[in-house]
């Protein structure tokens, strides 16, 4: 983008989404722009937890035209726009007012540089000791293509260049092995070798890379203008893999040992909560700890089997504290609680990217939650 070109709806989200990748949202969530244009001139931005109709009036009178928020409004199905829901007078308000809504969920709880890195952080672990409490599988994609000796490194950077081979912590990852490859022009090809109807022989070279299946297209479009080949052998494979860097939850360490009971004080202090649900203490002291913004049950026995002493999250159901079981201390702080952080964390990314931008941080607080 220049410098003299107005800010659009789509670079912003650009930006957003080079962070924490669309694909990575869950089956059942609806992150992404999910009301307006994608082409409207950005006129400020809000960053908001959740959207809601009074978040949506502080946008309009910050004159800020487009909300980024963590929780989408929209999660199912709307048949009609009448107000008699909360759901529908945000929309509503929103599309009278010309002001874009955009959510950034659990594609950003998927991340490492995401909710948990932050809540980790917050909660006193470690930079150096935190890593993802559960790396999601199947979401890399492994692609092999066969090149002209002579060829095969220019293939290699280009496909490099376009993001190919980032394994955790390293990048230019690639394999390669020489072998013989066979073709037979047809009438109408024109080949880089051989001859019309007679089979060519060609020293080539087999490339593997992985890839992460959002730069995928990027990837096969770098890798064909940079083959000399008018067909380019190649396959791209679904792997089975886990990312070490993607996933649910967070797992570190704290810097030293601490009391259970001043550990829990210590959370309820920088989380802002107003009140801590936890379950017994164990009487041993805190070094591990486990965290997941938002509703994180689905991660208990996660937390577990990576030794956490402590596993920070909402919204467990009565029952479900039993499974805790003397094996950990599960500490409920609250949905809001463990997330309003989220909110710095993308007004920090957009500040860095856009500094002389209108950036808002929502004064309205949603919770609906309260306590006395
Ligand atoms: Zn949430």
């Amino acid at each position: 983008m220049q410098a003299n070109q107005p800010l659009r709806v789509r670079d912003v989200i650009a930006e957003l989404e080079a962070w924490a990748p669309p694909a990575l949202q869950e089956s059942y969530d609806n992150s992404g722009l999910l009301v307006g244009d994608w082409n409207a001139e950005v006129t400020g931005v809000l960053v908001s937890l959740d959207c809601t109709e009074e978040v949506v009036a502080e946008a309009a009178a910050c004159g800020a035209n487009l909300i980024v928020s963590h929780h989408p409004i929209v999660f199912k199905g709307l048949k009609r726009f009448t107000g008699s829901t909360y759901v529908e007078r945000t929309v509503m308000a929103a599309i009278r007012q010309g002001i874009q809504l955009y959510a950034i969920h659990t594609n950003l709880d998927n991340v490492a540089d995401g909710v948990n890195q932050r809540l980790a952080s917050l909660v006193g672990c470690t930079t150096e000791s935190q890593r993802i409490l559960r790396p999601k599988a199947s979401v890399l994609m492994q692609v092999v293509v066969y090149v002209p000796q002579g060829h095969a490194e220019a293939v290699q950077q280009a496909v490099f260049d376009a993001g190919a081979g980032r394994i955790g912590n390293y990048d230019e990852c690639g394999w390669s092995v020489q072998g013989q490859g066979t073709f037979r022009p047809l009438p109408g090809a024109q080949p880089f070798a051989g001859q019309i109807g007679e089979r060519e022989q060609a020293v080539e070279v087999r490339l593997e890379v992985v890839v992460e299946p959002w730069k995928l297209g990027g990837v096969l479009h770098a890798m064909k203008a940079a083959h000399p080949y008018e067909e380019v052998a190649h396959s791209v494979w679904p792997l089975e893999n886990t990312l070490s860097n993607i996933g649910s939850g967070m797992v570190g360490e704290l810097p030293g040992a601490m009391d259970e009971a001043a550990f829990l004080d210590r959370l309820k202090a920088t989380l802002r909560c107003g009140a801590v649900k936890h379950t017994q203490l164990l009487g041993r002291p805190v070094r591990k700890v486990a965290v997941c913004g938002g509703s994180g049950s689905f991660l208990l026995g996660d937390a577990i089997r990576a030794g956490a002493d402590v596993f920070v999250t909402s919204d467990f159901k009565y029952h479900e504290f039993f499974d805790a079981d003397g094996r950990i201390v599960i500490a409920d702080v609250g949905h809001y609680e463990s997330e309003w952080q989220t909110t710095d964390l993308i007004l920090k990314r957009l500040n860095e990217k856009f500094p002389n931008f209108a950036l808002h941080l929502a004064k309205a607080n949603p919770n609906p939650i309260h306590y006395r």
